[in-house]
């Protein structure tokens, strides 16, 4: 690639404070020709700015801001666009690509393209209200603005049921305010009402509040655009004003018996409920006699999955290399 092509930059600077932006990311606005953004994060480099080209953007003209860019990178130019938290979770990357792509650009093509990443709000919230991160855990956005309000809450439904932790992002805006309402209902359904919830507002910037709250509570907490909404999993806690979620899941989930280990039967069988050790037993409860229809019931797993595991050759060798290893 030659020097004098020009450079898209997707800057992700983190959640709002110059401490928590990455060094890459400050390097990549110092090498900018073009810097775009909003206001307030681009008051956050400003030392960086001297002699460049700053566009400062509203809300709603994102694919401009890509078309910009790439104009100006056609040119020769180095662009930096600049997203809070990562510039790839619900932030710039993405419309840019798909700009480009429809401009006909290819990564083989004179415009570089480099994605940068950030701390999202969901990491920075984390680590302001402890280490509820710890398992499975997933972001959903409330903005209906561009995706239909039926597709949010069956994700919402289908991260409820599953027992994930779960970000809120765009939780409640002005106009959209029964969003969180319903989020919170969906919930409901799945999770007990004294699930742990965390709402943090402006993580790391001047106005940061945080507010622990429970799931039965959760919409009358003061949430707006700039709330990050933590919803706890089955196991979630918070204890000295930290909100932690267990590692250990799967011993927990047998020492409170889901009714997927049965004691007693147990004997003499492996202890693992781990992959290897789950398909011995179940193997094994189905020579006993107890039904495909049964062991999906009893497991919360599709009938057609537990055939398939059923059925599945035994991997010997596997299990006597992991044994041989320990
Ligand atoms: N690209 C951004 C997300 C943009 S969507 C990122 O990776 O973080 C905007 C939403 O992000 C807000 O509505 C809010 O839910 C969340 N958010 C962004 N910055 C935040 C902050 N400092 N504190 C809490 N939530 C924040």
């Amino acid at each position: 690639m030659s020097s004098a092509a020009g450079k898209i930059m997707l800057v992700g600077i983190g959640p709002g404070s110059v401490d928590h932006m990455t060094h890459r990311a400050r390097a990549a606005i110092a090498e900018a020709d073009v810097v775009v953004g909003y206001v307030t994060y681009i008051k956050l480099v400003a030392d960086l700015l001297e002699g460049k080209e700053v566009v400062r953007k509203g809300m709603t003209e994102e694919l401009d801001r890509a078309v910009h860019a790439l104009a100006s990178a056609r040119e020769g130019k180095k662009v930096a666009l600049i997203s809070s938290g990562d510039a790839g979770v619900y932030g710039m990357a993405g419309p840019t690509y798909e700009v480009l792509f429809q401009a006909g650009w290819t990564p083989e093509s004179d415009v570089e393209v480099e994605v940068i990443p950030g701390a999202s709000a969901i990491n920075a919230c984390a680590a302001l209200v402890g280490a509820p991160l710890t398992h499975d855990f997933c972001s959903i956005s409330l903005s209906d603005l561009l995706t239909p309000w039926p597709v949010i809450a069956r994700r919402l439904d289908a991260v409820a049921a599953a027992d994930f932790v779960v970000a809120l992002y765009n939780p409640k805006s002005g106009r959209r305010t029964q969003q969180i309402v319903q989020a919170q209902q969906l919930f409901l359904r799945h999770r007990r009402p004294d699930t742990p919830v965390a709402v943090v507002k402006s993580a790391y910037r001047r106005r940061e509040r945080i507010e622990f709250t429970t799931l039965d509570h959760m919409s009358e907490c003061d949430i707006g655009m700039l709330t990050t909404v933590l919803i706890g999993n089955s196991h979630t806690f918070v204890r000295h004003g930290l909100m932690v979620t267990p590692r250990g899941y799967a011993n927990k989930y047998e020492l409170h018996g889901d009714g997927s280990t049965r004691e007693g039967e147990k004997r003499g069988r492996s202890l693992s409920t781990g992959l290897l050790g789950w398909t011995e037993n179940l193997r094994i409860d189905h020579a006993e006699g107890e039904t495909v229809a049964a062991l999906a019931l009893r497991h919360k797993l599709p009938a057609d999955y537990i055939e398939m595991v059923l059925t599945a050759p035994v991997e010997e060798e596997a299990v006597s290399v992991e044994e041989s290893e320990e």
